[in-house]
């Protein structure tokens, strides 16, 4: 991966799961770091720690609000735009927002990215391949999504997201670029957005019943947030526009994921199931040859280790 470094860096989104630890990284390589959240699904609890560290400021603003973009004053040479409400339970709450975020937002953090001569990274999703009917996924893959179920307002945000920052490389020479993250874990997960990773960890911790949807056979590919990090950053570092995918290798099924929490955590709970939601993916593994290959990017944190460090980090927060 390349060692370049941006003088200052915009990370909207920030206060997020994904996007504090992204704040985290670009602060420790030697960045100034600008973080724009209106907090409607992040927290200020993700920030605390970057907001004592040198060159990070956190600015409480809405990405689709002209108004927020031009209180951000100076250059930006880097652009990585997070901001969206991420996890199901979130989208369905915010639907109209969502689909704001990704297409006035994504607009407002192009045409600054733009003006100020940025690199500029969209966080895209594997959502954009709906419920696949290629396995595994490659960035080739045009998708299956239903556009007017209920997942639509987030998979349809990213879609359209995707569409207008290739428009804006085209029409403006924007240095643009796309990443579609497969489904991310790790430490500042919210316990009750949904997902399920923070859900069956915190079910274990608590010794309640891990709901697991449908009968479990549904497969994910998760990967360690810190490998998310180490591909997007790697991927600004180039000249590639993507998509490219960032994701994990080891594809599991719920029901097995849900048994090696129970597992990590020692915990005497069962497992319990229950209704499946609407339009729930079946199977999700990226094909992530073009990271490889392009970014020398591969994911490194194993399942033992990356879970290990995830319920280490609730196991502290549940208790305090
Ligand atoms: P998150 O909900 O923890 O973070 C999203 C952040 O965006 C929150 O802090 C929220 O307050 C902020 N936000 C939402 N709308 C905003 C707006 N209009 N203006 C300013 N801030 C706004 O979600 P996450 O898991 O950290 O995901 C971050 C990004 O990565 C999202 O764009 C998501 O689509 C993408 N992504 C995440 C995953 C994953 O597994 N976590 C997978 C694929 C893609």
């Amino acid at each position: 991966m390349s060692g370049q470094t941006w003088r200052r860096a915009l990370v909207t989104g920030g206060a997020g799961f994904v996007g504090s630890h992204l704040c985290g990284r670009l602060l420790d390589t030697g960045s100034d770091v600008v973080c724009l959240d209106n907090l409607a699904t992040g927290s200020r609890s993700n920030v605390a720690g970057l907001q004592q560290r040198d060159g990070f400021r956190f600015v409480r603003g809405d990405a689709t609000d002209p108004a927020a973009w031009q209180e951000l004053p100076g250059r930006f040479d880097l652009v990585l735009h997070f901001a969206c409400p991420a996890s199901p339970a979130d989208y369905l709450r915010l639907p109209l927002e969502t689909l704001e975020v990704g297409s006035t937002g994504t607009r407002h953090a192009l045409e600054r990215a733009h003006a100020d001569g940025a690199r500029f990274v969209l966080a895209s999703t594997s959502e954009v391949y709906g419920d696949p009917l290629e396995h595994p996924q490659r960035e080739t893959y045009w998708g299956n999504v239903n556009p007017t179920g209920p997942r639509s307002v987030y998979d349809e945000s990213k879609r359209f997201a995707e569409a207008l920052v290739t428009a804006h490389r085209q029409v403006n020479g924007t240095d643009t670029a796309i990443v579609r993250i497969f489904n991310t874990y790790g430490p500042r997960m919210r316990i009750g957005d949904g997902r399920a990773v923070p859900a069956f960890i915190s079910q274990a911790l608590d010794g309640m019943p891990l709901t697991v949807a449908g009968d479990g056979s549904q497969t994910r590919s998760l990967c360690y947030v810190d490998d998310t990090v180490g591909g997007v950053l790697a991927l600004a570092a180039s000249g590639e526009p993507g998509p490219v995918n960032i994701g994990g290798g080891e594809e599991i099924t719920m029901l097995d994921l849900a048994r090696r929490i129970v597992e990590v955590t020692g915990s005497s709970s069962r497992i319990r199931f229950v209704e499946r939601p609407v339009d729930d993916p079946g199977r999700r593994r990226p094909d992530t040859r073009l990271a490889q290959e392009r970014l020398g990017w591969q994911p490194r944190v194993d399942w033992t280790e990356g879970l290990k460090r995830t319920i280490g980090w609730f196991s502290r927060t549940v208790a305090a």
